[in-house]
C-alpha cells in the first residue's frame, strides 16, 4: 500500500497544475509535447516530468473527446506508469486510463511503445478513438488491425509510430518473420520499450498453453501413426493409467507387456524404437486424453482445435509435435502433413522482453500471487468511481443437474418478468448449446455468443443491455466490451447476471460478476451449482459423492438444498475447494509450459541475436566466423583417434572438401610419424587453402560477401529448425514417460542444453561444407546462383 500512498501524492500534484494547462489555447498545448520532449533532452527524467505530462493528456482528452478523466483513472495511469497490473473493474474506462501513461512514455522519442489488445476489433475501436488524441498532441498512432500483410511499407510505418495498438498474436508473428528474413532493414518490430497489456488475465493466464508458431514445408510423413492408433485402441482399460490431475496418461506394466508382444520388441526404450515410442505416446493422448466436442470438433473431414476457454473454433490452427496428425488417425479422417517449425514463441516470452511491461483488467487480485512470482508484475487495485451497488447473491445448490436447469430458467423467467436484461454464462460451448436449447422449449428468444467473430459479439454485447433482452455466453466471449444498460432497464433493477456453474476459476465468476452493476449501477449476480458440475465431480473427495447419493435419496430431487441447512456451509467450501484444486494444477501447468519455454527462450535469444550479427554483414565478423569454423570442423574430426588414419583423414577430405583431392598428398601428412598436432596443422592448412580458391571465384568482393552471408545464414536457419522440432518432440517425450521420480524439465534442460552445443558443431560444419562444395553458375545477366552441396 506504500505505492498506492505515492501514487496518491503525483495524482495531488498533478491537480494542482492541472489549471495551467486548462488555461491554454489548443495552440499552446499541442506545443506541450515539443516542450515536454526538450525537457527530457535536457537531463529531466520521465518521472520528473511525469505530472506535467499527465496534465497534457487530462487535458487534451477533455478537449478532443470530451473525456475527463476522474480521479481514480488518474490513479490507474500512473500504476501502469510505474509498471503494474491496474485492477480496474469493468466500464470504469481502462480505455481512456492508458491514454496518460502510453503518452508520458512516448514521450522519450523511443519507438516500441504499444497497447496490447485481446482482438482486432478492440485495436481498432481503442487505436481509432484514442489515437485521435495522441495526433492531436503531435504523436504518431499505429493500427495494427488494418494494414496490408503484403505492403511492407505500411507494416514498418506501423512500428515506427510513436504508440502503436495491436494484438498480442499480430507482434508476436511480426517478431518471428523478422527473425526469419535475410536483410536487416526488413524487419519491422526493432524496439519492446513500454506495454501495457489490455486484459492481462485473458492474455496472460487463459491464453498461456498457446504458443505462436509458425510452420513451414512439409516434413517427410511418418507411418507409424496408423499402427501406433490400433495398437492404442486394443488396450484394456487396465493397460493404462492417468495422472491425478487426469492430465496425462501412460502405459501401465501390463500395457508395456502388450506393447512387447504387440511389436513384437524387447528393449522398448532402444534408440531405434524412439520414433515408435513417440507416435504410441502420441496416440495414447489422442485417444484418451484428447476429446472431440471439447477439444477439437470434426467437421468435412476435418480435424478443428477448440479454443478451451471459450470454445471458439481455430480453423488453421494446429496442434504441434504431431499431436494434430494423431488426433486425425484417431478420427479415421485423412491425415494431414506435419510441417517443419519455422519459429515459435509463447507469450510469456514475448512479453518478457519489454523493458517495461504493465497490464489492465477488472480481475487481477485473486490471481496476484501468479502474477509477482511469474512475471514480477504488482496488481494494484483502483477504486471504483463510484461505489459499486451490485449484489452478488449466494451460490443457489442443487443436487442434480437437472433441478438446477430447471430453477435456472425460473430466475431467467422471473427477470424478464421485472423488464430487466439478463446475461447467462455457461463454462463451455456444450453447455451453451445445451441452455439454448432449453431456453427455446421455454419460448425465451435470446442471443448466443459463441463461435462468432469479435465484430458481431461485440455488436451483441452492446445490444445486451435493454430491458428483457437475454444474452447467452461463454465465459470469454465479447470481454472488452462492457454491456450498457438503458435507463430503462436501470430502472427495473439493471443487469442481471447467472452463471450456470461456478467457472475454473474465482478470477472468470469475478469477470462474469463485473459484466453487472458497472459505474454504479444497480444489477446482481447469482450462480447456480449442482453436485453433478463437472467441476465438483472431478474435484472433490469422495463423501461429496456420497452425500450427492444420499440426498438424492432423502430429499425429492425438485427440494433446493435450503441455505439454512447444515450440510450448505460445507457444500459452498466444497465448491471453493473444488476450484481451487483445479487452479493449482492450472497454475503448474501453466509453470511448466513456462518453464519450458524459458529454456527455448535462452536458445532463441541466441540464435537469434547470431542472426542478427549476420545480417549486419560486418566483413570482420564473417572472417572470424570461417576461421572459427575451420578450427572446429577440424578439432572435432580429430578429437576420434580412428579419424586419424589415412583412410579417416581422406574421407572427410573426400566427403567434405574436395572429392578429388590426390590421395598422395594425405599419406603423405598423416602417417605414423606425424603427431596429432601435425595433422592438425594439415587440415588446417588445407582447408584455408581451398575456402580461399572457393572466394576467389568470385571477382566482385561484394558478391563474396553475400556469398558468405547466404551460406553462415542458411547454416543457422537450417539447424535451429531442427533444433525446434527436436525440442518439441523431447518436451512430448519427458512430460509423457509420466514415472513419479524423475524431472522432467531438468531433464529436458539438459538435453536441450546438449543438443544445442551439438547444434552449433553442426551449423559450423554446414558453413564449412558450403564454403567448399558449393557450385556457382554464372548467369547471363551476370547474377550467380549458387548450388549448395
Ligand atoms: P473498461 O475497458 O474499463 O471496461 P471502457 O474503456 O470500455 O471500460 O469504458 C466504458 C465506458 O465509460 C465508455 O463508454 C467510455 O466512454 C466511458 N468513460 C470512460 N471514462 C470516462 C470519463 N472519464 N467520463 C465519462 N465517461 C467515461
Ligand atoms: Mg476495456
Amino acid at each position: 500500500m506504500l505505492k498506492m500512498y505515492k501514487y496518491r501524492r503525483i495524482a495531488k500534484k498533478i491537480y494542482r497544475i492541472l489549471p495551467k494547462y486548462e488555461k491554454m489555447t489548443d495552440e499552446a498545448l499541442k506545443e506541450q509535447t515539443n516542450i515536454l520532449r526538450s525537457k527530457l533532452l535536457q537531463g529531466k527524467t520521465l518521472a520528473d516530468i511525469l505530472p506535467d505530462a499527465f496534465a497534457v493528456v487530462i487535458e487534451a482528452d477533455k478537449r478532443v473527446l470530451g473525456l475527463m478523466p476522474y480521479y481514480v483513472q488518474i490513479l490507474g495511469g500512473i500504476a501502469l506508469f510505474f509498471g503494474n497490473i491496474a485492477e480496474i473493474k469493468t466500464g470504469e474506462g481502462k480505455t481512456l486510463v492508458a491514454t496518460m501513461p502510453l503518452y508520458t512514455r512516448a514521450l522519450l522519442g523511443e519507438k516500441g511503445n504499444f497497447l496490447i489488445t485481446a482482438n482486432d476489433y478492440l485495436a481498432e475501436r481503442d487505436g481509432q478513438s484514442m489515437g485521435e488524441v495522441f495526433k492531436w498532441l503531435n504523436l504518431t498512432v499505429g493500427i495494427g488491425s488494418n494494414y496490408d500483410e503484403q505492403d511492407f511499407e505500411e507494416k514498418r510505418r506501423l512500428y515506427n509510430a510513436d504508440i502503436i495498438y495491436t494484438t498480442h498474436s499480430r507482434l508476436g508473428f511480426d517478431y518471428l518473420f523478422d527473425n526469419l528474413g535475410s536483410e536487416l532493414d526488413k524487419q519491422v518490430v526493432k524496439k519492446f520499450n513500454f506495454a501495457i497489456i489490455d486484459e492481462i488475465d485473458a492474455v496472460l493466464l487463459d491464453g498461456a498453453q498457446t504458443a505462436l508458431v509458425i510452420s513451414g514445408s512439409p516434413k517427410v510423413q511418418s507411418n507409424y501413426y496408423q499402427i501406433s492408433d490400433w495398437f492404442v485402441k486394443s488396450l484394456r482399460q487396465k493397460d493404462y493409467e492417468y495422472s491425478d490431475d487426469k492430465r496425462r496418461v501412460w502405459v501401465t506394466e501390463g500395457g508395456v507387456t502388450k506393447l512387447r508382444q504387440y511389436f513384437d520388441i524387447q528393449d522398448i526404450y532402444g534408440e531405434q524404437y524412439v520414433d515408435l515410442i513417440r507416435h504410441i505416446v502420441l496416440a495414447l493422448q489422442a485417444n484418451y486424453l484428447k476429446q472431440r466436442g471439447k477439444d477439437y470438433v470434426v467437421e468435412d473431414g476435418k480435424v478443428l482445435l477448440l479454443d478451451t476457454v471459450n470454445g471458439r473454433k481455430m480453423p488453421g490452427v494446429k496442434m504441434q509435435g504431431g499431436m494434430h496428425q494423431a488426433i486425425e488417425t484417431k478420427e479415421r479422417v485423412e491425415v494431414t502433413s506435419e510441417t517443419k517449425t519455422l519459429g515459435t514463441i509463447s507469450y510469456q516470452s514475448l512479453f518478457k522482453q519489454f523493458s517495461r511491461l504493465s497490464g489492465m483488467t477488472g480481475t487481477a487480485k485473486t490471481d496476484k500471487e501468479e502474477f509477482m512470482t511469474t512475471y514480477h508484475l504488482d496488481v494494484i487495485q483502483i477504486p471504483t468511481n463510484i461505489p459499486t451497488q451490485r449484489h452478488d447473491l449466494k451460490d443457489q445448490i442443487y443436487v442434480s443437474n437437472q433441478t438446477k436447469i430447471e430453477e435456472s430458467i425460473k430466475s431467467v423467467k422471473k427477470a424478464i418478468g421485472e423488464l430487466r436484461p439478463v446475461l447467462i454464462e455457461t463454462g463451455s460451448v456444450s453447455m451453451s448449446n445445451l441452455y439454448s436449447l432449453v431456453l427455446l422449449q421455454n419460448r425465451i428468444p435470446h442471443n448466443l455468443l459463441n463461435a462468432t467473430t469479435a465484430a458481431r459479439e461485440n455488436q451483441i454485447i452492446n445490444d445486451a443491455g435493454r430491458p428483457m433482452s437475454v444474452t447467452l455466453a461463454t465465459s470469454m466471449a465479447g470481454r472488452g466490451t462492457d454491456i450498457k444498460i438503458t435507463s430503462e432497464a436501470e430502472q427495473h433493477g439493471g443487469l442481471m447476471v447467472i452463471g450456470t456453474e461456478r467457472m475454473t476459476s474465482k478470477r472468470i465468476d469475478n469477470q462474469l460478476r463485473g459484466r453487472a452493476g458497472r459505474q454504479g449501477e444497480p444489477g446482481d449476480s447469482v450462480f447456480f451449482v449442482s453436485l453433478e458440475d463437472k467441476m465438483i465431480v472431478e474435484n472433490s473427495p469422495q463423501w461429496v459423492r456420497r452425500t450427492r447419493q444420499r440426498l438424492a435419496k432423502k430429499i425429492s430431487e425438485n427440494i433446493r438444498i435450503k441455505t439454512a441447512q447444515v450440510t450448505t456451509r460445507r457444500l459452498n467450501n466444497v465448491m471453493d475447494r473444488a476450484q481451487k484444486k483445479f487452479g493449482n494444477a492450472e497454475i503448474q501447468s501453466r509453470k511448466n509450459t513456462l518453464a519450458f519455454d524459458t529454456i527455448l527462450s535462452v536458445q532463441r535469444t541466441r540464435i537469434y541475436a547470431a542472426r542478427n550479427k549476420v545480417l549486419e554483414e560486418d566483413e570482420h565478423y564473417f572472417e572470424q566466423i570461417l576461421s572459427q569454423c575451420v578450427d572446429k570442423v577440424v578439432s572435432n574430426l580429430i578429437v576420434d583417434k580412428k579419424n586419424i588414419t589415412v583412410e579417416g583423414v581422406s574421407n572427410f577430405v573426400f566427403n567434405n572438401m574436395q572429392s578429388a583431392y590426390p590421395l598422395n598428398d594425405i599419406k603423405l601428412h598423416v602417417n605414423q610419424d606425424k603427431s596429432k598436432k601435425q595433422i592438425h596443422q594439415f587440415l588446417k592448412n588445407l582447408s584455408n587453402k581451398l575456402i580461399k580458391q572457393s572466394l576467389n571465384r568470385f571477382t566482385d568482393i561484394t558478391q563474396a560477401k553475400y556469398f558468405k552471408k547466404v551460406i553462415i545464414l542458411r547454416a543457422i536457419d537450417r539447424a535451429w529448425i531442427d533444433q525446434l522440432d527436436y525440442l518439441q518432440q523431447l518436451k512430448n517425450m519427458v512430460t509423457d514417460r509420466g514415472m513419479a521420480q524423475h524431472k522432467p524439465i531438468n531433464e529436458f534442460g539438459r538435453e536441450a542444453r546438449n543438443r544445442f552445443f551439438e547444434m552449433k558443431n553442426k551449423i559450423f560444419l554446414d558453413i564449412y561444407r558450403s564454403l567448399l562444395l558449393s557450385e556457382l553458375k554464372t548467369n547471363q545477366d551476370g547474377s550467380i546462383d549458387i548450388e549448395f552441396p
